[in-house]
């Protein structure tokens, strides 16, 4: 076997894809916007949070030694000298021996250091019985002791889901500079590629690879776009690519990078001299091409079976795409589940299979394999819920022995 000829293990080709991955500049984007991504600065409070002490209670704001000796047999009567509802302008006070009304939060009086629940008084307007004691300090949120003024508030490389977007929100900050999405271009190539919406003729295959792929860039955080079906065609096929450059963080392509005579897409980049095709050692998606377009855009060429194609996603895109994104855990979670039942396996190749994961009864996960050899069943793709991955050295899948499942859970971004 000539050197060229050796296969690439899935790992070595990762290492290649993520080596030549860099990092997209830092963009300025509002909250809603924001969400899932990384921040890319590190973010303090301008001002105090709570940034005023205000009431934790609906109740009665008071001097706690003022109720010092109240109980329930024998309250203490407090005269109520008027309301505060949250929003309240500015801040209202009262002496010694009065109560106000107060709402949760409203700003504490000055003169108060106490609120006491409704619950606890006879909730009268003119005067207040109250029924117990209050501490001092009582139903009061303290200026800052949420959060103080200049203190950090989020650190550069913080995933923002809601919670983090409450925060910002909350300390004033309408937009934050964050990793952005990187914006995928997902194209399909073949002469016998049709759009979805029309019937098929004879020989014609509609399109389904590029809304697989686009939905799972979508899905691994990327801004997928649709660029539609280039013909088996050299010229159209570098033409359209080349006209989405400026557009694109990453290219995808699918399909026409086998040995075929009409293999486009590996004929006319490989020329280009920045693409490279592989074999990898894996099954389905042995041919691989990967390299960069106009020196810095990353292209991945995969191969144009629906299964070997998401395969091929998974196994090299997804974890690209995450890097991009600055997420740290660049591969998907992993499960033991149970097989169900047997396979072979061929000796040296990483085999996926399709598969369908769930929870055993008695705890645990079981695992059955859906659609056989052929990566070309889509119906049986459609059917699973995960990658059953069977190590490079196995030759068989036991039925009852322990395999290594990734969920193909969805994100849900
Ligand atoms: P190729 O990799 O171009 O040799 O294509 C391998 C097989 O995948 C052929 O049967 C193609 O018709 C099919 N195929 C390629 N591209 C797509 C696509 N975008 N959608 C559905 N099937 C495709
Ligand atoms: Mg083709």
């Amino acid at each position: 076997m000539a050197d060229d000829d050796r296969l690439r293990t899935v790992d070595e080709h990762l290492s290649v894809v993520l080596d030549a991955i860099g990092s997209i500049d830092p963009i300025e984007l509002t909250l809603l916007d924001a969400q899932g991504l990384l921040l890319a600065e590190n973010i303090s409070a301008d001002f105090p949070l709570p940034s005023f002490d205000n009431s934790a209670m609906d109740g009665y704001a008071v001097r706690a030694i003022d109720t010092r000796d109240a109980t329930s047999a024998d309250p203490v009567r407090l005269q109520v000298v008027g309301d505060v509802a949250a929003g309240a302008k500015s801040r209202s006070g009262m002496g010694p021996g009065l109560a106000m009304r107060i709402m949760t939060g409203a700003p504490i009086p000055a003169g108060a250091d106490a609120v006491i629940p409704l619950e606890d008084t006879d909730r009268g307007l003119a005067r207040v019985a109250i029924n117990r004691p209050a501490r001092t300090g009582e139903c009061v949120r303290r200026t800052g002791e949420d959060l103080a003024a200049g203190a950090p508030a989020l650190a550069a490389g913080a995933a923002l889901g809601p919670q983090q977007l409450a925060l910002l929100a909350a300390i004033g900050r309408d937009r934050v500079t964050v990793r952005p999405r990187p914006r995928v271009i997902i194209l399909s190539t073949g002469s016998e590629l049709i759009e979805v919406g029309h019937r098929p003729a004879f020989g014609e295959v509609i399109d389904s690879n590029s809304y697989m792929i686009a939905a799972a860039a979508k899905d691994a955080g990327a801004d997928a776009r649709r660029i539609g079906i280039v013909a088996d065609d050299h010229a159209k096929l570098l033409d359209t690519l080349e006209n989405q450059l400026l557009r694109a963080d990453v290219l995808l392509t699918t399909g026409g990078v086998s040995m075929g005579a009409f293999d486009v897409v590996k004929e006319a980049l490989s020329d280009l001299g920045t693409v490279e095709f592989t074999k990898v050692a894996m099954q389905p998606g042995k041919p691989q091409g990967f390299g960069h377009l106009g020196n810095k855009v990353p292209i991945f060429c995969l191969p144009g079976n629906p299964v070997s194609s998401l395969v091929s996603f998974e196994a090299f895109v997804r974890p690209a795409i995450r890097k991009m994104l600055g997420k740290r855990s660049l591969q998907r979670a992993t499960v033991q589940a149970v097989a169900l039942e047997g396979a072979r396996s061929p000796h040296g190749v990483r085999q996926y299979r399709r598969g369908v994961l769930h929870r055993e009864a008695g705890g645990g996960y079981g695992v059955s394999f859906v659609g056989g050899a052929g990566s070309h069943l889509i119906a049986s793709l459609a059917l699973s819920n995960c990658l059953v991955v069977v190590p490079e050295e196995d030759t068989e899948v036991v039925a009852g022995s322990q395999v290594t499942v990734m969920p193909l859970l969805l994100s849900n971004r």
